[in-house]
Order: structure tokens, then sequence, then C-alpha cells
């Protein structure tokens, strides 16, 4: 491709509303631009990169028995009422309406869509087991649609379904796709990990996700793992052993409320009554799809929001406003606690019930209630985890303490049983002519956000370096100056040589400056650079650069194929 009869809008200056370097560099080297938020438009860099990756899934999703579809975007409600989620999925659904009125929606994942479609198909378990697979747009109305392609409310994704007679073929079939995912993600130039998650509105029984480990901003997902790796988890789903010693009295005393004045935060109260924070108790205050819940646990300690969204199977948790929290405790913010908590169910979390003698807010201005003991002062509506694991924890079995890490998301899986086949009618009927529901899982991979995120490896001060097996050209052509014939000539005759050999080279034959060249090869980050001089090509040579290395090779212009080639090679 001749740089002239393309579009590469690379720019100079630094973006002011792009947080990541790799999102910094998509714009500035041209290969994407915003629409709106979380909308964005693939410029021709970006549209092959996107096809490089696509060919990459794809070839394994076939190696593994997938089969390629396409479903369709749209879809109608009835389809989401009949799973339940047109309900639990909350406003990230982009609904709609037709001109007769008919609510629809955008698809954010098709599992409602290709249930259907095999619902009305199935007939015997001889058709199983089968998995469809597409790469396709999908819309999400993301809360805080950011990061460029990492978190668009218009994204590519790859999502995978499967469908099998038994667990034990169903183990074969979500194995095939773990197998395949570690493919992928190698050949893109990434390490993954993979690590247990959160079902969330997805359902099922359980899920994980392929984590790219990154010590920036855009890991963002924390992770908690053991060192070797033997444990490994989403902040949000871990489990965890608490390791803090606990020194617990060995009788109940007397329940006494205390003014507290000024004291409201933990610190602050732990530092007037002269207590470890371990003996308090932090009472908060959330709303759980509109009705508000006491959620208990120990002071030194956070809540799970997803932990605790789970334990009320609740669509929507958040935490409660001053106004709410007021309402519903009678007292401002810092000082709610269980005692005399009217209405309002009390979760308590266990590393709470292990505790005599504790601290909590009184439900009344600067005032704590201490002595408090569960059962005798107040009654638990329910005891379950719903602590958040952290570093220096316990893993729930094994040795050791967790170590946190960061991570994009860049796939995951989910194992989902039967949630979906029995709600849309997928049933098969067995030898003996016993109908049964298939069993499920899903599979997604970010089309778009996995480019990004290998730029957060792969790029230096000057710009992108791409992994060649899924850079938009392998090599860039650069002639110092076109306006020279004996620099245009070995140009063309190596752009000719390359291009008839099968290798993708964009040809810089603009009338720029060197430098300008330079500085959008750089930018832009093709694996390999051929720079065609005046001096080199008065010995017959020109030169040959890979973009993650500093040294030049010089190469006499008969061999440029095979050193190109060469080259390509030990990049791979
Ligand atoms: P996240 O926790 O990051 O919101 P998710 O759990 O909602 O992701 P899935 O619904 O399983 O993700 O989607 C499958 C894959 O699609 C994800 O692993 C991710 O790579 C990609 N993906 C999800 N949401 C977005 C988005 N808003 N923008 C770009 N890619 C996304
Ligand atoms: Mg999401």
């Amino acid at each position: 491709m001749r740089w002239s009869q393309t579009y590469i809008p690379t720019l100079r200056e630094k973006q002011s509303d792009a947080e990541l370097i790799s999102h910094q560099l998509l714009i500035r080297a041209g290969y994407i631009r915003k629409l709106a938020a979380g909308v964005y438009v693939y410029l021709p860099l970006m549209q092959r990169v996107i096809e490089k990756f696509s060919n990459i899934v794809r070839e394994e999703m076939n190696k593994a028995g997938a089969l390629e579809i396409t479903m369709s975007v749209l879809c109608p409600a009835e389809l989401w009422q009949a799973s339940g989620r047109y309900e639990t999925v909350g406003k990230e659904l982009m609904r709609l309406k037709d001109r007769h009125d008919h609510a629809m929606l955008l698809c954010p994942t098709h599992e409602e869509t290709v249930t259907h479609l095999l619902a009305g198909e199935l007939k015997s378990y001889k058709q199983l087991p089968l998995n469809l697979y597409q790469i396709q747009v999908k819309f999400r109305d993301e809360i805080r649609p950011r990061f460029g392609l990492m978190r668009g409310r218009e994204f590519i994704m790859k999502d995978a379904y499967t469908f099998d007679v038994d667990e034990a073929s169903f183990n074969r079939s979500y194995q095939a796709m773990v197998d395949a995912y570690f493919a992928i993600f190698k050949r893109a130039g990434l390490d993954v990990i993979k690590v247990e998650s959160d079902t969330g509105t997805m359902g099922g029984k359980e899920a994980h996700e392929f984590m790219f480990l990154v010590d920036t901003e855009a890991g963002e997902e924390i992770i908690l793992t053991t060192k070797d790796g033997s444990y490994a988890a989403n902040v949000e789903k871990a489990d965890f052993r608490d390791l803090a010693e606990i020194k617990t009295d060995s009788e109940m005393k007397e329940m006494r409320t205390v003014d507290t004045p000024g004291a409201a935060t933990i610190e602050e109260v732990t530092a007037f009554l002269g207590v470890d924070p371990t003996r308090l108790v932090k009472t908060l205050i959330c709303m759980a799809d509109g009705k508000p819940v006491a959620a208990l646990v120990r002071g030194d300690r956070d809540l799970n929001e997803v932990k605790l969204k789970n334990a009320l199977s609740a669509s929507e948790l958040e935490m409660a406003s001053p106004e709410q929290i007021e309402e519903c405790t009678g007292a401002p913010v810092g000082f709610a606690g269980p005692v005399g908590l009217k209405d309002v169910p009390i979760i308590v979390d266990p590393l709470v019930t292990k505790l005599r003698n504790f601290v909590v807010g009184a439900n009344a201005n600067e005032k704590h209630i201490v002595n408090v003991n569960i059962d005798r002062d107040f009654k638990a509506t329910r005891i379950v985890d719903i602590t958040l694991a952290r570093a220096g924890d316990a893993p729930p079995v094994g040795d050791g303490v967790m170590i946190a890490k960061r991570g994009i998301e860049v796939g995951n899986t989910f194992m989902l049983g039967t949630k979906y086949s029995e709600s849309l009618g997928a049933k098969f009927l067995d030898a003996e002519g016993k109908e049964h529901p298939c069993i499920m899982g899903s599979y997604g991979i970010g089309i778009t956000r996995t480019p990004q995120a290998v730029l957060e490896k792969y790029h230096d001060r000057k710009g992108i370096i791409w992994p060649s097996s899924i850079a938009p050209y392998l090599v860039e052509l650069i002639p110092l100056n076109v306006q020279q014939e004996a620099q245009v000539q070995p140009a063309e005759a190596i752009y000719k040589t390359l291009t008839e050999a099968g290798i993708e080279v964009l040809y810089d034959d603009r009338p720029e400056r060197a430098g300008v060249k330079f500085n959008d090869a750089d930018l832009i980050g093709m694996p390999i650079r051929i720079t065609i001089g005046d001096k080199s090509l008065k010995e017959g040579k020109i030169e040959l650069k890979a973009r993650c290395e500093e040294t030049v090779e010089l190469v006499p212009l008969k061999e440029i194929l095979a050193k190109v080639r060469k080259m390509a090679e030990r990049l791979k």
C-alpha cells in the first residue's frame, strides 16, 4: 500500500482526553477517531489490526471445532424477557422501539439469540455437541466508557456458545475453549493468566477471566494470586482466609452508649476510643434494588459489593447516599449501627461473628455503642461472606499469602449450566427419547480491546511497536527523498518484489522530509523498516531495521527479500 493512497492521519500533539498511553497512541498514530463517548471509527490501519487479530481468533476457534455464524445485532425484547435479563441487566442494555412500537434491544451479548435459534431446531442428542461463534459488534451503555477501545459503548467481540448433552461432554468443550484462548493470546503477543471470576448477570456456575497483567492504570481489574499461581481470582470473586490475630474477651460486657464527638471515620473512632480497628464493626448502608440493607464487616476490612449483591440476588446494588443513610438510621453518615435498626435486613460477615464486645455506631449523631454482641444485642438476618479479600490474606486452600496484581480482562469463559436452555427451551431428546435442556457455555474475547491492551506493553517513547502477528503491515518502506529518481527506482523495485512475495508493505511515497517520515514510522509501529538513502545506495545497499531494536543492518539490494524473511522469522 502506498502511503499517498491510504489514510493515516498522524498527529504530533499529545491528546488531552486520552489517559492511557495505548489510547494516546491509537489516536496520534491515526488508528482511531472518536465519534461520541465510547464510540469510535476504526481507520484503515486499525481495520487491518482488527482483521489480523480476528483471523487469529478464527483460526484457533475453527481448529477447536467451533463454527462461525453471524447473528443479528437487533433482538426482540421478548427473548430477554424470557431469560429474565431484560430486568436484571439494567441501564447498560441499549433499548429501543421499532416503528410498530415493538420493544427491541441492541445485543450486548448473544446468549438469548443463539439459544432461541437452537430451541427451534435441535432435536436429537446426535446433533450435539455444538459450538457456534461470531465476530461482531456489541452495544453496552457502559456507565463509564473510557480508555478508548478498552471500554467502549460499541465494540467488537468474539462470542462463542457451546451446547452439550452432559457434564462430561461440557467439560471437554470448555477445556477446548480454554486451550484455544491461551493459543490466541500467545499468538497476539500477550501472556495471560486465567483467574476465577464472578458470573455476574450472566448467571451460571463458574467463570474464568483471561487477564493480561500490567502495572498501569489500564489494569482495571485487581487480581489476587498466590506466588506460584496455584490460586488466582478476580478480587470481586476471591475467597480468602483471614490471618489477623484477634484478641477476644472471655466474657460479654455490659453494652454502653458513649459520646464520640468529632469522630466518624474508623481512624477517628479507634483513636478516640483507644481500640484496635479489629474491635470495631462497620455498618454500611447499601441500596439493593432500591431498598436499604445494612452490611456489617470488621473495622479493618472492606465490603465486597459483588459478594453482597450476589448474596441478596439483587440486580442493582449501590452505596446509599447521605440522605438515604439519614432516613434509614436517623443519624448522619458515620454513625450507623445494627442495634435498634428497624425494618432493614442486617447482613453480617462471618468474621464479625467471631468478635465479642465490639464497637458500632449508635444511629445517633456523635455516638457509638461499645461492648456490643451479636444475638444478645441484635439479630443477623443472614451471615454470609461479604468481605473483600486483600493482599496478605491466605488463599482459600494452600500455603502462603496472596499478592495483588492489576490486569486487563481480554477474554472470559462462563459455565452457564441450563439457565438459558431451560428458559428459552433449547432441549434435545436422548437415546431413550427423554427430553433434557442442553448444558451451555459462553466464551468472549474483546476483539477491539485486546489490540489496545497489546499496546500497553508494546510501545516506547516514540510510538507503537507491533508484534508482527497483528501489525497492519509487516514492512514500512521509506525512500528518504522521492524527488530523486535514484531512490525511487529501487524503492519501486523493492515494493514490487516484496509485495509479489506476499509480504505486506506500507510504502511511504510521500514527498515529506526524512525526519517526518522517520517520526511517523516510529509512531505507527510497523515491525520492519527499510530505508533507502543516498549514502548507503552508493554502495548498492539499503538499511534494514527492526522497530524493536536499535541496530541498523546494511543489506545489498539483491538480498532484500531473503533478509526481510529472515528478520520476520526472528521477530515472530
Ligand atoms: P468488563 O468486566 O471489563 O466489563 P465483561 O465481564 O462485561 O467485561 P464480557 O461480557 O464477558 O465482559 O465480554 C467479553 C469480552 O468482551 C471481555 O473479556 C472484554 O475483552 C470485551 N469487552 C467487554 N466489555 C467491553 C467494552 N465495554 N469495550 C470493549 N471491550 C469489551
Ligand atoms: Mg462489563
